[in-house]
Order: structure tokens, then sequence, then C-alpha cells
């Protein structure tokens, strides 16, 4: 970071087809003076078996890197992660896994001062790369922790073609919802006489259009995955960017967020949670909502409420108590009646 610049940009950044098989080689290209450091590798209990060649290799290429399982992305593993690496003097952290493991490690990483590795598994959210960690706190709840980015991210095209692709529909949805975001950061903006930073803006606009607009559909193609990944690391970047998240999280993410803090029962995605955001979220800022139902379609995402175990009582309580999930954030939320009527028509509307 120089003096002209607020923010960190990765320093190696590899989309490429069995790129695990070679990380050492890969990252010693972009940082060689990690060679030789002390390193860590942070999993969790089912990819350590399912992909233990993988591991061991990179483990055995890293000095014999300790293997550590995380078991959950709560706040008390950060930090005993945090310090177990502290206090045996671990320099360097890789995540390999899916949001939860990123973000465990992303956020040990940060507090320990460790250099940061992202190798992710799956492309179901925009943890890979973002400069946030979503932690469970002891009441239950969860925080959005300030973090730093990643300084190397490693996509195999061929792992996450492997994944199961609701992980990829949750991708997606993930970086649709920049649609309604973006919205709602420049009307927080305004509302706050504050200038957005317009090249965070773009960015953050271009990954939109990057999924929106790809003919690709076929969620197997190793270039849609390409082109995900992409949308999703250059998310992160927006955030860090901006030195907000206000860029990927607008009324759509209120919405999620009240479905995986008031009802986590319902067990749905984060990514999907939000592509279900993102159509009531149009609705409510005044925007054509056919074109989130329409690169839903067709990519194969369900915006039928009914189809995840939300009928029409729930969903008017989802959308009731969203706002009081962020309470600080302006959204169009904070600027509308949410009222019962219109919310049933929003209901209707998604089932299409
Ligand atoms: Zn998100």
């Amino acid at each position: 970071m120089n003096q002209f610049t607020r923010f960190d940009l990765p320093l190696c950044m590899v989309v490429e087809e069995d790129v695990f098989s070679h990380v050492d080689e890969t990252i010693a290209g972009y940082l060689p003076e990690i060679r030789g450091k002390k390193t860590i590798i942070a999993t969790d209990n089912f990819l350590r078996t399912n992909y233990a060649d993988t591991l061991n290799e990179i483990s055995s290429d890293f000095g014999d890197a300790e293997i550590y399982e995380v078991a959950d992305a709560t706040y008390d593993i950060a930090a005993a992660l945090a310090k177990y690496i502290c206090m045996n003097g671990i320099k360097v952290i890789i995540g390999f896994g899916g949001g939860k493991v990123l973000d465990t490690a992303k956020y040990a990483a940060y507090v320990s001062k460790a250099v940061y590795i992202s190798l992710p598994t799956t492309l179901s959210n925009d943890s890979l790369a973002s400069p946030f960690a979503v932690l469970e706190m002891e009441n239950g709840g969860r925080m959005t922790l300030s973090c730093k980015i990643p300084t190397g991210i490693l996509v195999d095209t061929k792992v996450i073609a492997a994944a199961p692709k609701s992980q990829m529909l949750s991708g997606i949805g993930d970086t649709i919802g920049k649609y309604t975001a973006v919205y709602d950061w420049k009307l927080a903006a305004k509302d706050a006489g504050t200038p957005i930073d317009d090249f965070a803006y773009s960015i953050a606009w271009m990954c939109y259009d990057s999924v929106a607009h790809c003919d690709e559909t076929d969620l197997d193609s190793p270039e849609l995955v390409r082109i995900l990944s992409r949308a999703l690391v250059m998310g992160g970047l927006a955030m860090e960017i901006a030195g907000s998240s206000k860029p990927s999280s607008g009324s759509e993410h209120l919405f999620a967020h009240a479905i995986e803090e008031y009802h986590p029962e319902l067990r749905i995605s984060h990514g999907l949670a939000v592509a279900l955001g993102c159509v009531g979220a149009a609705m409510f800022q005044g925007r054509d909502e056919r074109k989130i139902i329409d690169v839903c379609k067709k990519f194969g995402l369900n915006l039928d409420p009914a189809a995840y175990g939300i009928d029409k009582d729930l969903f008017a309580e989802l959308w009731m108590r969203a706002p009081e999930t962020r309470p600080d954030r302006v959204t169009i939320l904070s600027k509308s009646s949410i009222d019962r009527a219109w919310l049933d028509q929003v209901y209707e509307r998604m089932q299409g």
C-alpha cells in the first residue's frame, strides 16, 4: 500500500484447471518470500477426507504444514486458530474449503498477521476474496467483521466443477444481488451527502453484467466456472476498494440475513437467499425485476419461495424484519412502507 491508495489487492490470482496440484510453484512465482516460512492449512473434516491426496501434497510442498480442521465458522474457532498461529510462529495460512473455512481462516490470518492464501473448493459466495468474514458469535447471531483480502487466490476449475451444482447457483445468486446492492449504495450515499467510489461501483456492475449477460449456462462448463470465479473475486475487490460491503450488499442481503438469522432451519444457502431477496428488492426500488427473473431462469435457479419452504406469511415476516438485521444500513427499505398486500404481490410474481 502506498500513500495514494487506501486498499490492498491480491498479489496472485490464478483460475486454472489442476492448479491445486502445483500450489507451491504457482505461489512461489508471485510470493517467493514465503518459501520456507512455517505454514498451516485450514480445512474441514469432509474435505480432509475427500481431498486427502491434494491436501497431503500441499502440506509436503509447504514443509510438512500442519492440516488444521475447523468445525464451524465461529468467532471462538477463528480466535483459537489465530492464537495457535501466533503461539507457534506460523507465518502463512492456506484456507482450503468453502465459505465457512475461508471466513474462519481469513479472520485468523487478519488477527495473527499471517499471510493468507485462499483456495476455494466451491463458488457459493464471495467470501473467497472479500475483505470481510461472517462469523457466528456466542449468542448464536452472526457478525460481519472487517479483515484483509487474501494475498493469493487460486481457483481450480476442476475442483469447482466437482462441487454440487447448488453451490454454483448460490454463487450466481450472490453475484446478481449486485443489481440491487449498487442501487441501494447510491441511495445511501445520496442520503449521507457523500460521493461513492466510482471505480468500485463500475467493478460491481461489471460483476453483475458478466453473469447476467453470459451465454454459457451449463453449470459444468469450465468457461462458466472461470466467469463466475472472476466475478466473485472482483466483487470482493469492489468491497476492498470502497472500504465497505455496500457494493455487494443492499436490501436483498438484508432479506437474506433475515432468513439466515431468524430462520436458519430453512437451510437456504447464502447466495440463493440473496437471489430470492433480489426480486423483491428490485420491485421495492421500482426497477425491472424481470431482468433478475430471466437471469435466474437461464441458469435454472428456482425463485419460487414455496420451493424453499417459505409461505406467504413467512415471506412477509422476513421482509418486515429485514431492516432490523442491519439497523445502520440505509437501503430502499428505509424509504418504503413495507405493506402486506404488496409483499403478497411480490411473492406471486416470484412464483412465475
Ligand atoms: Zn453475499
